[in-house]
């Protein structure tokens, strides 16, 4: 029977999905919840998308999971009481360790989990396991602009700057997203830039709803992003629009990258890239002339093998225009998931401890250290990357048993089919999650947990915003919270003692605690502030300050306090079309669907709307395959094949192939994509693989 409860009050919460983490409000019994968007929240202003109008469904939704699910002797998952489920994954944890040590147990946490699960997941992996290997999706999201961000501006924080800003932008170069589709909402401070006379130009590989709202769109070869950034700044260069005084007070280094871009006339960039010279030339002009200036990158750039050069290649170019600290300027990246900033902050890193702080760094050991009452010398040390540590389960010296919260990883992992297969090699696999999503389906053990409106939190937007996402109903009886789960299951491991919390606002206050003169500083930040001020932009250092909307305005963060140019250089893709695999495949979201659909697929509205994936094919190259509109095709890679619906369409270059990513099953893209990895953020490139298309028979 459906559980239900009757909501008191209308209660103001946050959407489940996207980083916008659009205010909304709800109101009415469980069964029946009305949505309407929060027009007092100042991130959204009453709008959300139709996932956001849709999102009541999933509070009671008939696949939700209710109970705790066992693996039987029979190969089927049965019910099973949370004291049996708990116990069992207790067993598999001291039975692996000490069969193989205290990293053959690892962790995969995810950029939708509020900071206090992070948080805790993070110190649940260190102090109750032991292991070093906790990593997370987010790997897979942010983690090149991330490691760009650090080696620029010595601080990552996705946008330096509050969204307000967007409209007064003279100019904004957009690169690698489709807002208009991911996020909605923030179109609205697109629309108002462009009623003020401002300029958007985009660069992807794809035409989208984004790009035909923008005045230029820069339509490049998939993976030659560098080399595009280059030639802007070649022609910024030459031309004389960089801005010398800031070059020379706030930066470092730049005398090298000017040598390097002089090499890349435009000639090489309009081969290399397929960008006509004018459309660029345009682009340069528009940019070095404008008097304010945001360069925006998100996951179109972000997701290759070469993803932290090309981010560092637009930041020079951010730079030499002077825009990072200038007002209604500078260089940000559009978070992707839900709380895909503040994921990256509190330690669900392989490489990172709360506060944004490097495991490496021995005063940051130490401060944590004392946060969690443990010897400094009992912190593991940084552990695999999340493709590198699933990609080696159940092998030699890999984890044997995998605690998997909030992520669908054999949707959302490149060469997915490969990582079910070391899915299936471990001794024990247990998965948290709402539903029995396709990761689940093969654990040994599931765990029920608590979603969006059902538990007490935080989540950090997009902006760096921290805002509270309120409980409007009870779990359902037999659901518990993933902060309930882990402290029960530290208790069992015999470390209750460090997970001794009541509620989330008491992980929450040790979190400011752990993040105390951290990059990401919440030591200032309560409930109550965040609820008072609609949200408080870190670094928020004291309980008297009141946040930082902006960042980079007097100094950098780097020792210097200037930032720093990087001589990059344009490397292409790991695979490039050649004679077997002649094209070009490349991914990305659709409107009524959000990352691996473990939700969005279970929403009927969503699913009306979206219901299956396609692959996109310009006109002239179905004409070259005798391809028509609904034909089924057989896409293949060097990992693998997947079957698809052929949809024709000039949206996409004659040399490439879109898929959208939310779907699993044997069908799922991730089946074909590249699990190369970026060297410094060892992000997977998603964005770029070599691709064969062929007729496929309907069944
Ligand atoms: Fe807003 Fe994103 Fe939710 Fe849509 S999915 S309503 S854009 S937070």
């Amino acid at each position: 029977a459906p559980f239900v409860e009757k909501a008191t009050e209308q209660i103001a919460t946050h959407c489940p999905y996207c980083a916008l983490q659009c205010g909304m409000l709800l109101s009415g019994p469980r069964d029946q919840v009305t949505v309407e968007g929060n027009e007092h929240f100042p991130v959204n202003n009453g709008s959300l998308c139709v996932k956001g109008w849709n999102a009541a469904e999933l509070l009671n939704h008939p696949d939700r999971l209710r109970t705790p699910l066992l693996r039987d002797a029979q190969g089927g998952l049965v019910p099973a009481s949370w004291e049996d489920a708990l116990a069992h994954v207790a067993a598999a944890i001291q039975t692996t360790q000490k069969r193989y040590g205290r990293d053959a147990v690892g962790v995969f946490g995810s950029g939708s989990l509020t900071n206090e699960k992070a948080y805790l997941l993070g110190k649940f992996a260190r102090v109750a396991l032991g292991t070093s290997n906790i990593d997370y999706n987010g790997r897979y999201c942010m983690s090149s602009a991330a490691a760009a961000s650090q080696a620029a501006f010595g601080l990552d924080r996705g946008l330096p700057f509050p969204l307000e800003d967007i409209p007064h932008a003279e100019v904004i170069l957009l690169i690698g997203s489709n807002i208009a589709e991911t996020m909605p909402p923030l179109m609205q401070y697109f629309e108002a830039q462009r009623q003020n006379g401002g300029k958007l130009i985009v660069i992807d590989p794809r035409a989208s709803v984004t790009t035909r709202a923008a005045h230029l769109h820069l339509r490049l070869t998939p993976g030659s992003d560098a080399a595009l950034a280059h030639g802007l700044l070649h022609i910024l260069v030459r031309e004389g629009l960089i801005d010398k005084a800031y070059i020379a007070e706030r930066t470092e280094d730049f005398e090298q990258v000017k040598g390097r871009v002089a090499s890349y006339w435009p000639e090489l960039v309009e081969r290399a890239t397929g960008v006509p010279e004018g459309l660029f030339t345009q682009a340069a002009h528009l940019l070095g002339r404008a008097r304010s200036a945001m360069i925006l990158t998100a996951r179109g750039s972000e997701q290759q093998s070469q993803g932290v050069s090309n981010t560092l290649a637009y930041i020079n170019v951010a730079l030499a225009l002077g825009l990072p600290g200038r007002i209604y300027s500078g260089f940000g990246s559009i978070t992707g998931q839900g709380n895909g900033q503040g994921g990256r902050e509190h330690g669900q890193k392989a490489d990172q401890l709360p506060g944004y702080r490097k495991i490496s760094d021995p005063g940051a050991r130490q401060h944590i250290a004392e946060v969690w009452g443990i010897d400094e010398s009992e912190l593991p040390g940084p552990g695999k990357s999340a493709y590198e540590l699933l990609e080696g389960l159940g092998q030699e010296g890999g984890v044997r048993t995998l605690l998997v919260v909030g992520s669908n990883i054999v949707v959302s992992s490149p060469n997915a089919l490969h990582i079910q297969e070391r899915l299936k090699a471990l001794d024990c696999l247990v998965v948290s999650d709402l539903f029995l999503s396709e990761t689940a389906q093969l654990a040994d053990v599931v765990l029920p947990s608590a979603q969006w409106a059902e538990e007490e939190g935080t989540m950090t937007n997009l902006e760096g915003r921290v805002i509270r996402r309120r409980r409007a109903f009870a779990p359902p009886p037999e659901v518990k919270t993933d902060v309930e789960m882990l402290c029960q299951l530290a208790e069992l491991l015999g470390k209750g003692r460090y997970f001794a919390y009541g509620e989330p606002h008491q992980v929450f206050e040790e979190l400011g605690r752990a993040s105390a003169r951290g990059s990401a500083d919440y030591a200032g930040m309560s409930y109550e502030k965040i609820e008072a001020r609609n949200g408080v932009f870190w670094p928020c250092p004291g309980e008297e300050h009141s946040g930082t909307p902006r960042l980079f305005q007097q100094t950098f963060h780097t020792p210097s306090g200037r930032a720093r140019f990087h001589p990059v250089r344009h490397q292409s893709p790991a695979e490039v079309p050649d004679e077997e695999y002649p094209l070009y495949l490349t991914t990305g979201r659709v409107l009524a669907q959000y990352q691996s659909g473990t939700q969005t697929r279970r929403v009927a509205r969503l699913r009306e709307l979206a219901p299956a994936p396609f692959v996109e094919i310009h006109p002239t190259t179905a004409r070259h395959y005798g391809l028509v509109q609904g034909a089924c095709v057989r896409l293949t890679t060097r990992r693998g094949s997947i079957c698809g619906t052929v949809k024709i369409t000039s949206d996409i270059r004659e040399d490439t192939l879109f898929v959208p990513f939310h779907w699993g099953g044997k069908d799922a893209v991730n089946r074909l994509t590249n699990p190369v990895l970026d060297s410094t953020s060892r992000m997977p490139e998603f964005k770029v693989c070599a691709v064969r298309i062929e007729r496929a028979s309907a069944s």
